[in-house]
């Protein structure tokens, strides 16, 4: 294989899909050199089949407003590859959301979840519906009539969707409404559930913790901690709010966080009470990160940035793709940032990263340190099948085992000759090889 002449295959057959473009970029130079040294591989023609999802479902929401105005959105699912366990992923509710989007998700999705050691395949779903400004019973009906069509392509043991960006515990909650109601069955088809019903305990918590668990294990192979570190966090959602948590439990300093619209920094750093505040303000309120700054005045807000050009030990990006640029990778470095670990996914661009590389400061891609998330989903899975829940502080200590294997597994696959560990090529071989086992074993299908 070579890894230029197959990315350039597939960007002439895929055009206008630069998401999917960039994550198969980042991924293919790095598993050449492994890939090359089987040559089965390539008379299977696995990466072509590993690159191109299984299949792609595209379908039209059609849904009515409180004025009641008939709208429509686009409605997607990628089921990218089966091999190891059924297709696992989230579904984003966003104004961005295309095919393209989704594709580098799946994509991506596959190598993460074949790191987490759960037996998980790789998908994703979503629609350009934002849930901003709508009412409750507006995302309601827009979630049921996405799952009228959804739900004929999922299930326990085929698909098992969670939430991502725009879909949190009260989306998931009415799309397993709706599903419960089309299929007559209670089961476990979607994860991030309430804990009423079958959801798991830690299941919010866990990208977030995850990625500082991972943060931790990097940390620790230079004698660091996260004791007295100050903190950049992007992002104001799920994950952001309990990467904070996480960080003030560490006793690290948290000094920014931010949504689409801008950033807020809190020189006196934001403590637990602020966090609150924020955690009520997005999840109950649905309110907008700015408004921090009326509540505690010594904090400023600033509009349509983000916050990389603070100084920093280390940065959390936990919003989107492509929120950190080269030219901000490089003000990171410059003002001593010591480890970038990434909670969203591909939040870093390809410019950014080879800054960081560069500098050989800590980097961890996403589908490495984000990959708590659906680790917990996993669990979630487990649980439901079984039955039974488990206790919080054994979720969290299976998660926290997966994480220190993640980053095992990074370094063992990702050292190079002068020790630095190469994060990203470590995540890619890791869990390429074990999907590419799985696929050679069950034949060409
Ligand atoms: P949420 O919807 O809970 O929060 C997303 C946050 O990011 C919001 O503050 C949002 O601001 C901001 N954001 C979204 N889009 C943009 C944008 N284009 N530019 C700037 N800010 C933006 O999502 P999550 O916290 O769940 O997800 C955040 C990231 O983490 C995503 O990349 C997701 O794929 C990844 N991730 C999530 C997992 C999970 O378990 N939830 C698991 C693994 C990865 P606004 O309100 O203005 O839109």
């Amino acid at each position: 294989m070579e890894a230029k002449k197959v990315l350039e295959d597939l960007k002439r057959r895929f055009p206008n899909e630069p998401e999917y473009h960039q994550a198969l970029e980042e991924v293919l130079p790095t598993i050449e050199e492994e890939y090359n040294k089987h040559p089965e591989f390539e008379k299977a023609n696995l990466i072509e089949r590993l690159c191109i999802p299984d299949r792609i479902y595209q379908f039209r929401v059609t849904w009515t407003d409180d004025q009641g105005q008939v709208q429509t959105n686009m409605g997607y699912r990628v089921q990218h590859n089966n091999a190891i366990g059924p297709y696992k992923g989230g579904i984003r509710f966003h104004r961005s959301v295309n095919l393209g989007i989704l594709k580098f998700l799946a994509f991506e999705q596959t190598f993460k979840n074949s790191l987490t050691t759960l037996p998980m395949g790789g998908g994703k779903g979503g629609s350009d519906f934002s849930p901003r400004g709508k009412s409750n019973a507006e995302v309601m009906r827009f979630c049921q009539a996405f799952l009228l069509e959804l739900t004929r392509h999922i299930g326990p043991d085929v698909d098992v969707p969670a939430g991502d960006i725009g879909v949190g515990g009260r989306e998931v909650g009415y799309m397993f409404g709706m599903y419960k109601k089309l299929t007559h069955e209670f089961s476990g088809v979607l994860t991030g559930k309430g804990l009423e019903f079958g959801g798991s305990l830690i299941r919010p918590e866990a990208t977030g913790y995850g990625n500082v668990y991972f943060l931790q294990e990097m940390l620790k192979t230079k004698g660091e901690s996260v004791k007295g570190k100050r903190v950049l966090i992007s992002g104001a959602g799920n994950v952001a709010q309990y990467t904070a948590e996480k960080v003030l439990e560490l006793g690290g300093t948290v000094l920014t966080m931010s949504d689409s619209d801008g950033y807020i920094y809190d020189p006196d750093g934001i403590d637990r009470e602020k966090l609150d505040y924020i955690m009520e303000l997005k999840q109950v309120m649905r309110g907008r990160i700015k408004e921090y700054v009326d509540q505690y005045p010594t904090a400023k807000y600033v509009e349509g940035a983000r916050p990389w050009g603070e100084v920093a030990d280390i940065a959390l990006p936990s919003a989107t793709q492509n929120e950190i640029s080269e030219e901000e990778a490089k003000t990171l470095v410059a003002n001593g940032v010591m480890a970038v670990s990434e909670g969203a996914n591909m939040p870093s661009t390809p410019g950014a990263i080879r800054v960081f590389q560069e500098a050989k400061i800590f980097y961890a891609p996403g589908k490495a340190s984000n990959a708590g998330g659906v680790s917990v989903s996993g669990l979630e899975m487990s649980q439901n099948s079984g039955r039974i829940s488990w206790s919080a502080e054994e979720v969290d200590s299976k998660l926290h085992w997966i994480m220190e294997n993640i980053h095992a597994n990074c370094v063992k696959y990702g050292t190079e000759p002068d020790g630095y560990v190469n994060y990203v090529k470590g995540a890619n071989v890791a869990g390429f090889m074990k999907v590419a086992k799985a696929m050679m074993a069950q034949g060409i299908v």
